[in-house]
């Protein structure tokens, strides 16, 4: 049988969501993703109308399939946490059970089960303020939408997950050198992320015989990124500094999670992977 993936925050197809979504088709899984509910109605109806057909084709000349969209917004666990302003947003208003916890019962009435679970999601409000000027809100928002996030995801679909499965997230080094522009408490968030990796390592291994891992990825023009601003110069400066001076592509991310999530890693587990042409082992640039 082949294996089912679930990816969360899939919204077009720029960032790394995608490009680990086509990754894993290619390997032969099976395709679920859930999109973060604001964005929903534009990704549907760009894939309807064939819009992601160019970047939907995998090596063999076949469109990757995406078996099936969940709407998901990963920071409410259950409909209990829903405030009214987002509950009678009319962004949120047309689409129903997108709460962590109703997701995996969905997922569970509509597959049974799943074996790869992706977290290809942040968010942090205050992004572009410096630390030192971040409020209580933002700093907790950031950790709540970019780390609990995963805790939860996974938390929840553990049970439904086959043993031997493997789950994975998506982290960046400023959670553990200073990339200033790169604020609001999303280092922090991704300190957390990285630590918490470990943590369920441990937790979901022993438990659930599941694998943890996140990929401490380099840098890549995204929305999300775009939406930080400083993207550009980050690629810039990765291309004079890193060891392999070349841009790295999301495809090349995707294909380290293809790898992380299949029998091949079968003893890898609590790890942060590097897929950054090498850049984090760099002490100055030159
Ligand atoms: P992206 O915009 O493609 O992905 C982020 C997704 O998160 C979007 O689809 C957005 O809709 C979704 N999202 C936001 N809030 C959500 C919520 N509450 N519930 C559900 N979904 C939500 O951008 P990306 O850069 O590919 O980001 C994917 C992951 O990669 C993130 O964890 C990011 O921090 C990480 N990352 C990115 C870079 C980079 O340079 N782009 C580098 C290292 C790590």
């Amino acid at each position: 049988r082949g294996k089912r993936a679930f990816i969360a925050g899939v919204a077009d197809d720029h960032g790394y969501g995608w490009a680990i979504s086509k990754a894993l088709a290619a390997a032969g899984a099976e395709i679920l993703v859930g999109t973060w509910v604001p964005a929903l109605n534009i990704f549907e109806s760009s894939l309807r109308r064939g819009k992601f057909d160019e970047t939907r084709k995998l090596p063999d000349g076949s469109l990757m399939e995406i078996t099936k969209v969940y709407p998901l917004d990963a920071v409410f666990d259950s409909p209990e946490d829903v405030p009214e302003d987002i509950k009678t947003n009319k962004r949120y208003l047309g689409s129903s059970n997108w709460t962590v916890k109703e997701v995996v019962e969905s997922v569970k009435q509509d597959f049974g089960s799943i074996d790869i679970l992706v977290h290809s999601l942040a968010n942090g409000p205050e992004v572009t303020k410096p630390l030192l000027e971040t409020s209580r809100y933002g700093y907790l928002a950031a950790i709540s939408a970019s780390s609990y996030s995963y805790v939860s995801l996974l938390k929840h679909f553990a049970p439904i997950m086959n043993p031997g499965g493997a789950s994975l997230s998506l982290t960046y080094i400023a959670s553990e050198r200073i990339i200033p522009g790169y604020g609001g408490g999303m280092s922090s968030a991704k300190a957390a992320l990285e630590s918490d990796t470990r943590v369920l390592a441990f937790e979901a291994g022993r438990k659930h015989n599941i694998r943890v891992n996140t990929i401490s990825a380099g840098p890549l023009r995204s929305r999300a990124a775009k939406a930080i601003g400083f993207i550009d110069m980050m690629i810039d400066y990765s291309s004079e500094n890193a060891p392999l001076q070349t841009e790295l592509s999301a495809e090349e991310v995707g294909n380290a999670a293809a790898f992380l999530a299949s029998p091949l890693a079968s003893a890898i587990t609590g790890t942060v992977v590097y897929v950054d042409n090498g850049l984090n082992a760099m002490g100055v640039g030159v």
